[in-house]
Formats: structure tokens, sequence, C-alpha cells
């Protein structure tokens, strides 16, 4: 089965998926979509369907006043999430 990258929108064939937060990515597409560092699978944010590191991700949608932010952990290879609620 192939997917499609959510970023460049080309087929990532099996051998190459970094599979994170229930998508698959190119490994070199999986960055963060401010500062294009590279990003580990299942450990960064998300928003709006572009992933994040989590640095930028509490710069730009982090808690202000009772906002609760919320970063998606993903599991290994299971598609368990755990949301992590910040409320400040
Ligand atoms: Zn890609
Ligand atoms: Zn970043």
């Amino acid at each position: 089965m192939v997917s499609y990258c959510p970023i460049c929108g080309k087929p990532v064939y099996f051998g190459e998926k970094k599979r994170s937060l229930g998508r698959d990515y190119h490994p070199l597409c999986l960055k963060c979509h401010k500062c294009n560092r590279q990003l580990n699978a299942g450990q960064h944010a998300e928003y709006d369907d572009k992933p994040y590191c989590s640095f930028c991700y509490l710069k730009m949608f982090g808690p202000k006043g009772t906002t609760t932010t919320k970063i998606y952990y993903f599991h290994g290879c299971n598609n368990d999430s755990v949301i992590i609620s910040l409320v400040r």
C-alpha cells in the first residue's frame, strides 16, 4: 500500500516512510514547518496538518492566558496517541 506524503504530495514507499502522528512522511519531509529542523517520528507537535517542533509550536500556539495547548505524542508503531494538555 502506497501512502502519500502530506508535505510534498508524492508517494511514500514502504522502505522510506517515516510514520508519525498517523501519517507517512518522507524522512526528509518530516521537519518543522517553521524552522526546518528535522523531526523525530512521534516526537513533534502538529497544527493544521503541518508538523512543527515542540519549540516552534509552543512559541506560536503555546499557552496564552487560559488557552489549552495540546501536544500529540505517538507511540512507536501503533496508533495510540496520548494527548498531553499544558494549561497555564
Ligand atoms: Zn515528502
Ligand atoms: Zn521549529
